[in-house]
């Protein structure tokens, strides 16, 4: 398997001062990480640049969300451009709490998607299913169609800047990890629909992430897991434990 390890960081909205930033980025550039993990950390927007800045050289800084437009009368917004200036290089979009408490439909995100690769950004795509969908068995149809958006409006582009988040909305947040055999299930269900819809190659090469509830405890089994390549990490990512979690394949 040659897909590189990647664990990211969800720091939400989180945590509540510059001070207590600067000290989790403090303790996460004295940790031993493993080198051969990719990792990426995504403060709240207003943290980006002192947290780009402080952070080690090996730990990549992510928005948690984008617009899809270059500049103009969209308050509240940051575009694409702005976090490439700033020297920003991923975005997470399609987060399930930008899904459910903002509203955004699959297309948006898609459309953001396309906006944020356009710009030269990579980008950290969440997807996933609701309870009541996985007690209805529609686990893969609904990653399916969350995806299809994407790929629908990515068509030629360059897919080696996505990373595919796998995260179980039941899981998110709530302590309920998916078993090994329900994020293996449904990672390799995820690839079998890319390589069907985009093609082999990228199928093979894109690094699908699992996230909800991850945790030092239970991110060695699900690393051994054949198609998941890391992990998406919210409420573990603020705690020494996310050192571990980096750690999960060492
Ligand atoms: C997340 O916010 O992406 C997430 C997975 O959260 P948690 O790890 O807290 O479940």
């Amino acid at each position: 398997m040659t897909r590189k390890f990647f664990v990211g960081g969800n720091f939400k909205l989180n945590p509540a001062s510059l001070a207590a930033s600067t000290s989790l980025i403090e303790g996460l550039n004295k940790a031993e990480l493993d080198p051969e993990t990719e990792v990426v950390i995504a403060p709240p927007s207003i943290y980006l640049i002192p947290v780009k800045e402080s952070v080690r050289k090996d730990v990549k800084v992510a928005a948690q969300n984008c617009y899809f437009k270059e500049s103009g009368a969209f308050t509240g917004e940051i575009s694409p451009k702005q976090l490439v200036d700033a020297g920003i290089p991923y975005v997470v979009l399609g987060h399930s709490e930008r899904r459910t408490l903002f509203h955004e439909t699959s297309a948006l995100v898609a459309t953001k998607t396309r906006a944020a690769i356009d710009a030269g950004l990579k980008v950290i795509l969440c997807i996933g299913e609701t309870l009541q969908e996985r007690e209805a068995d529609k686990t893969a149809e609904v990653c399916q169609s969350q995806l299809k958006e994407v790929v629908d409006v990515l068509k030629e582009a360059d897919w080696s800047n996505i990373v595919i988040a796998y995260e179980p909305v039941w899981a998110i947040g709530t302590g309920k990890v998916a078993t090994t055999a329900q994020a293996q299930q449904a990672h390799a269900d995820v690839r079998s629909y890319i390589a069907k819809a985009v093609s082999p190659a990228v199928a093979n090469d894109i690094q699908i992430l699992y996230g909800g509830s991850v945790t030092a405890a239970n991110s060695k089994e699900l690393a051994r897991q054949q198609d998941v390549d890391g992990f998406l990490v919210g409420g573990a990512s603020l705690k020494p434990e996310f050192a571990d979690i980096i750690n999960a394949r060492k």
